[in-house]
């Protein structure tokens, strides 16, 4: 990552935020590493930046959010991610997961379905320096086909019910974390253990923005 924009103010409260995590239970030496080496602010609308690294959410225009970094470490976790595996990831958002996989060492695949937020993290993340991260416009329910099969596959929207597009994309021998609810969401975990056996895991209530259907401007 090459960026000029980031101090020792911001590293400092990074690792602060770090040891926040790292308190509630986050104990991946890999995921702590990322959290700390990822520039959180930039990832955030400029009148939110003197909060970026605190343990919350915040708003990121087009009515959506920046997750937690509680939540962004606790998926990545329980993703697995080894260096070079191919991740997708539901919902770019703010790119600021992404950045975190990326810094894990994958290879990241990112599906927003909202144009402006889409085109907006585009630009971010080739000013900050990712390159492994490749972001598309669509709707995630229906993953990557061309790109697929994915050893993982991340979905950061609570989804009424697992999307049956995305388990065909997931490799055997893959895992698939995903929050599944409507008003909150179990985080469950799903490993793919032949073309037709999956086995899943759960693992406490979050609160995620819906996934969606289709794509919007
Ligand atoms: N991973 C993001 C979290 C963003 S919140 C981050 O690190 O900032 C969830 C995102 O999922 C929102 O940007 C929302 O627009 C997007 N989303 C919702 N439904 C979707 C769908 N069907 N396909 C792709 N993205 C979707």
């Amino acid at each position: 990552m090459i960026n000029v924009n980031d101090s020792f103010r911001h590293k400092g409260l990074r690792n602060r935020l770090v040891l926040e995590i790292e308190k509630k239970g986050i104990t991946d030496k890999g995921v702590l590493e990322a959290i700390g080496r990822v520039p959180r602010h930039l990832f955030m609308d400029n009148s939110f930046v003197h909060l970026a690294y605190q343990d919350q959410a915040f708003p990121i225009g087009q009515g959506q959010t920046i997750s937690q970094p509680y939540t962004v470490a606790f998926q990545s976790g329980l993703l697995d991610v080894q260096p070079g595996v191919k991740v997708l990831e539901v919902g770019t958002g703010s790119g600021y997961q992404a950045a975190v996989l990326s810094e894990m060492g994958a290879e990241v695949f990112s599906i927003e379905r909202q144009k402006r937020l889409h085109e907006k993290t585009g630009r971010l993340l080739k000013e900050i320096g990712y390159k492994n991260i490749r972001l598309f416009l669509g709707d995630g329910n229906e993953g990557l086909a061309d790109n697929a099969p994915f050893e993982r596959i991340l979905v950061t929207a609570g989804a009424e019910l697992v999307p049956s597009g995305l388990l065909v994309q997931l490799a055997i021998g893959g895992l698939m974390v995903i929050p599944v609810g409507i008003k909150s969401q179990t985080m469950v975990r799903i490993k793919r253990l032949s073309e037709e056996e999956f086995e899943q895991e759960t693992f406490g209530d979050f609160a995620f923005v819906p996934l969606l259907k289709g794509i919007t401007e």
